[in-house]
């Protein structure tokens, strides 16, 4: 499985920098963004190392329905069973700072204003 050394979503992934973890498979975690942009704001993401939506194969389609379709229960669990956002951002010109790829799960009662992302 390709790991990054150097990147900030690998390292959580290996627990070497701390997260509040929410949910962990052999897959996939989920963790609270450390800067929330709504009441409920998670990161979904693979464990493997890979850097945007860009480098996403054929070989990473059942993983990426499995990060779709975990948000939706996550959103249930956490308190935006009223709605959410997923997003994600893929590269420089889509707002992309951390280069693993995950989804944001944005959502919880309204009002929460214009996203930053
Ligand atoms: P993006 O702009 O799509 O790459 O989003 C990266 C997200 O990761 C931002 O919303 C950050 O607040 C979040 N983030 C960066 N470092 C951490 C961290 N150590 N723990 C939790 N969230 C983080
Ligand atoms: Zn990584």
């Amino acid at each position: 499985m390709s790991h990054d050394p150097d990147c900030v979503f690998c390292k959580i992934v290996d627990g070497k920098i701390p997260s509040k973890k929410v949910h962990e498979d052999d897959e996939l975690i989920v963790f609270h963004d450390i800067h929330p942009a709504a009441p409920v704001h998670l990161l979904i993401i693979p464990k493997e190392h890979v850097p945007t939506l860009f480098e996403a194969t054929e070989a990473h389609e059942h993983l990426l329905g499995r990060m779709l379709l975990l948000a939706p229960k996550l959103a249930r669990e956490h308190g935006a069973g009223n709605g959410f956002k997923a997003l994600i951002n893929a590269g420089a010109d889509g707002g992309q700072e951390v280069y693993h790829l995950h989804v944001h799960l944005i959502g919880g009662p309204r009002p929460w204003g214009k996203l930053p992302l």
